[in-house]
């Protein structure tokens, strides 16, 4: 089976084409960036996904080294996610199914991450840490769902990162150049660390890690946000890993290609006798091989839709989506 994943819920217009063993064929994407010091302004990102579109399908088909005719079925992300950006990929995905005749599956987003983890580290039942744009949460599957073990009460912590990054003049994503800029700091200062139950929030800590910058470098600054941050995650993991008693770990979404993270969580796993997953930097982040592998497993479940019917979801929870193919 092929299928072609369309994915477009924020920053990315990206397209891939895999096979039912996980193999992927092509892998294109085209990133809209926002000027520095703003966000992703939805209206032009989606004028850019809607100037991209077809020349990244035809360079997904093209480098698949297929013809479009041999595609099985098409999926495409339906959400959570901005709806000017979202609309671009469904009305894309329904006018190519029903052009095609090719079967049509609309795939939540942040499944997509896990799924597509999942499959590069070949982890089993994990307590996973999706950690991205648009999610900070620690999940477990049972019965049937994702079942939510611990999230954040306000903004994700990769609204952390960027937002204190646009404040300091940076364009999104700034994650990287965040963790660049805290492998420099040298001296700890507080910041709010907030855990409630077992969820976290992260706007105390950047606002006043905004103050901070008066007194602060902003390496040292940059250095206590990310270390209060990771450490938040690891408390409500560990807690989740030690109350479940699953033993695997699994770290999806763009955050999860920060090493100061991975360094965190391996001392989490030690501890809990725990193994560590993480995919690789490539595939951590929002790209057309989680919506087409979660695909397949949608087709391969009988998870499909009409075109007419190709609508998206700006919010959808992760425990609201019924994933018969796992246990
Ligand atoms: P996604 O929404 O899954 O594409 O993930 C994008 C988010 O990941 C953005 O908020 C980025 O700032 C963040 N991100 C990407 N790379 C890193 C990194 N190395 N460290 C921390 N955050 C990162
Ligand atoms: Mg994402």
């Amino acid at each position: 089976m092929l299928v072609l994943g369309i994915e477009s819920t924020a920053h990315t217009f990206a397209a891939a084409v895999l096979n039912e063993s996980g193999v992927i064929l092509s892998d294109v994407r085209n990133s809209y960036r926002a000027p520095s010091g703003s966000g992703i302004h939805p209206r032009e990102a989606s004028r850019h996904h809607a100037d991209v579109a077809p020349h990244v399908i035809k360079e997904a088909i093209e480098k698949s080294g297929i013809s479009i005719k041999d595609i099985d079925a098409i999926a495409y992300s339906a959400g959570p996610g901005l709806g000017p950006c979202l609309r671009v990929g469904a009305i894309v995905a329904r006018t190519l199914a029903s052009y095609y005749s090719k079967p049509l599956t609309p795939v939540n987003h942040a499944v997509g991450h896990i799924e597509l983890a999942s499959l590069l580290t070949s982890s089993k039942d994990p307590i996973c840490i999706l950690v991205s744009g648009g999610h900070t949460a620690i999940v477990a599957f049972s019965q049937g769902r994702w079942r939510f073990f611990g999230e954040t009460l306000d903004i994700t912590i990769g609204q952390l990162f960027d937002q204190f990054g646009r404040y300091v003049g940076l364009s999104s994503p700034c994650g990287p150049v965040i963790e660049e800029l805290a492998s420099k700091g040298t001296k700890y200062i507080q910041v709010p660390y907030t855990v409630k139950g077992n969820d976290m929030s992260f706007s105390g800590t950047l606002t006043h890690s905004k103050r901070l910058l008066k007194s602060y470098t902003l390496e040292d600054v940059a250095f206590s946000l990310q270390e209060t941050a990771f450490a938040m995650l690891c408390e409500t993991a560990e807690r989740a890993l030690a109350f479940t008693e699953k033993d695997e770990l699994l770290v999806a979404g763009g955050v999860a290609a920060n090493k100061r993270l991975a360094e965190m969580l391996e001392a989490v796993c030690k501890r809990q006798g725990a193994r560590l997953y993480i995919p690789p930097i490539k595939y951590s982040g929002d790209c057309g091989p989680q919506i087409a592998w979660t695909g397949i497993r949608q087709i391969q479940a009988g998870i499909t839709i009409r075109p007419e019917d190709a609508f998206v979801r700006q919010s959808w929870r992760l425990d609201q989506v019924i994933t018969p193919w796992r246990y």
